[in-house]
């Protein structure tokens, strides 16, 4: 059988998903859940409840053959089947092949610098993403891959040989339980792994209160960065938008002040990473 993968989306040109213009590619699928989780469509594989199939107002999400289809032209994008999904899925998902998204990469090789590959967590889909890099390669673009950190790296070993750089986020070293409600904790040392193999382009954490340690957390990670002065530290405070009714209840309380994310930004200068950089 042919080695396919549900993506979510697909972006064309994206200048936020590593350096210059890219084909940002979002692998459907994650091993964390994390309250603030902005795409949080793309954690689990749709179970066919059919709730969102009622419930779109122009009938382009459909049943047949005992799949979910989902029709693009129809589509008026109002999310709801998204903000209704109580599966933290998504209707709007297709299957690609290797060959089908090389093929959608090679339209745009002309205007980019590489592709990303995202999610969900795309490490979960190694083997097909190596596949896909190998052919990238041949094109003379660059591959990025955005992980949440929390991987077994001895089943990674082909990907990281193909891969050009990781953006790694470390969420929590000490609360990721609460944070991401997933019992995975090698975050800290997968980073260290690829700094020392100089697979790293940028380590991100978000800051939230009150759900993660963040002092020691920004000082963990900011001790180990110091000796890697390529490596981008970025500190991102926590937003509602985008975010489901429930995820804005949740976490309301818990956004910290600008004033305090640039403050944190001055300790890890401080205590020596050479790029910093924080999104207010
Ligand atoms: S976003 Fe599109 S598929 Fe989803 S409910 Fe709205 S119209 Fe239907
Ligand atoms: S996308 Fe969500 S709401 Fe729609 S059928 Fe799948 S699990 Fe149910």
């Amino acid at each position: 059988m042919e080695n396919k993968a549900v993506i979510n989306k697909i972006i064309p040109f994206s200048n936020v998903d590593g350096p210059g213009n890219r084909v940002a590619i979002f692998f459907q699928g994650c091993n964390a859940n994390c309250i603030y989780c902005h795409n949080h469509e793309t954690i689990n594989m749709c179970t066919t409840c059919l709730i969102c199939v009622k419930k779109c107002p122009v009938g382009a999400i459909t049943f047949i053959n005992g799949k979910v289809n989902y029709d693009e032209k129809k589509c008026i994008e109002c999310d709801t089947c998204i903000k209704i999904c109580p599966n933290s899925s998504s209707p709007r998902t297709k299957e690609y092949t290797v060959e089908e998204l090389f093929e959608i990469i090679q339209e745009y090789k002309l205007f980019i610098s590489g592709i990303t590959v995202s999610g969900g967590e795309a490490t979960l889909r190694a083997d097909f993403i190596t596949e896909l890099f190998k052919k990238v390669k041949t094109l003379g673009l660059t591959s990025f891959v955005d992980t949440n950190g929390f991987f077994n790296k001895n089943h990674l070993s082909n990907l990281i040989q193909v891969t050009d750089k990781f953006m790694v986020d470390i969420k929590a070293v000490s609360q990721i339980k609460t944070l991401c409600r997933s019992s995975l904790e090698n975050n800290l040392e997968n980073l260290k792994y690829l700094l020392k193999l100089d697979k790293v382009y940028e380590v991100r954490t978000v800051i939230i209160e009150e759900y993660m340690d963040i002092e020691n957390t920004i000082n963990v990670v900011s001790n180990i960065l110091k000796d890697y002065p390529e490596v981008i530290y970025k500190l991102i405070r926590v937003h509602s938008s985008g975010l489901s009714q429930k995820q804005k209840q949740l976490m309301e309380k818990h956004i910290p002040s600008k004033e305090y994310v640039k403050e944190l930004a001055g300790k890890v200068q401080k205590i020596g990473v050479k790029k910093v950089e924080y999104i207010l």
